[in-house]
């Protein structure tokens, strides 16, 4: 469903991000992409979903080439796409059931204003979602309050509410203690099994890596050097 095609990225202060890479992801597959600091993985990531655009080659996702979204076309396709960043990116002075209904209005930027406005239906989803990652106990506390795990596992939510096809993590537990950071894992485990979602996580943490997802792809100054199951992999990876 997520095709590179000879796919490459140079940034504009001239660094080549990626070089001529070429994968092909299905529906439903766990994927973590590893490799050293500045290898190149969050750039692999982000170009998925149009963060970043590339300058070689193409990406195609179920058919639809991403380089090639206008506009509108391009707030229509992030909407299949979840993404999850090392930082969190929640509103931390709001509810955490408010940091969930947001996923389902991101094109208002004065959400914060209209959150009188959700929908029943709208609130079972978000608190479905909260449930799903064992903090529906923490939906009325404001973020601040929370531990990072806990914060982490409330942006998980709010992609889960948001019931995207692809979920993009960008170092999701980089900043997070060992213990919770496998509660994170775990719970990226259970959507992977639960849902058909694919998960895509870009971690630096290889044993993690290894533990949880099911493809291992390593990536080194912006090239694939690896690309197998996590099973397979060899020491010298
Ligand atoms: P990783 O996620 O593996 O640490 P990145 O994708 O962040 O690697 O970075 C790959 C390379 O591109 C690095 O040399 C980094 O400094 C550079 N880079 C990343 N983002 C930018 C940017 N916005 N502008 C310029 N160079 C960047
Ligand atoms: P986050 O916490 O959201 O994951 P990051 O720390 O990964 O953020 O990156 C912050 C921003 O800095 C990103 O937009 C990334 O592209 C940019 N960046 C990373 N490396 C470089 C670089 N060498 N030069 C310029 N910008 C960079």
């Amino acid at each position: 469903m997520i095709e590179f095609i000879n796919v490459g990225k140079t940034y504009p202060n001239n660094v080549k991000a990626l070089d001529n890479i070429n994968l092909k992801m299905e529906k439903g597959e766990f994927v973590a992409i590893i490799g050293m600091s500045g290898a190149g993985k969050s750039t692999l990531i982000r170009c998925i979903n149009r963060m970043h655009d590339i300058t070689e080659g193409e990406i195609v996702v179920d058919g639809v080439k991403v380089s090639s979204l206008k506009g509108k076309e391009i707030r229509t396709f992030r909407r299949r796409i979840g993404m999850i960043f090392q930082s969190f990116h929640l509103v931390t002075r709001s509810s955490v059931l408010k940091n969930v209904l947001v996923s389902f209005v991101p094109e208002l930027p004065f959400w914060r204003k209209v959150t009188g406005i959700f929908s029943k239906e709208q609130k079972v989803k978000a608190l479905t979602a909260l449930d799903k990652v064992g903090i529906l106990d923490k939906a009325y506390v404001r973020v601040d309050q929370l531990s990072g795990g806990q914060q982490q596992r409330v942006a998980l939510a709010r992609t889960l509410a948001q019931n995207p096809d692809i979920i993009l993590a960008d170092e999701p537990i980089a900043s997070l203690d060992p213990v919770t950071a496998r509660q994170v894992m775990d719970d990226f485990t259970t959507i992977n099994r639960e849902t058909d979602m694919s998960i895509i996580i870009n971690i630096h943490h290889v044993e993690m890596a290894l533990e949880y997802a099911d493809r291992i792809i390593g990536v080194r100054e912006g090239k694939i050097v690896y690309d197998g199951r996590a099973a397979e992999v060899t020491q010298e990876v």
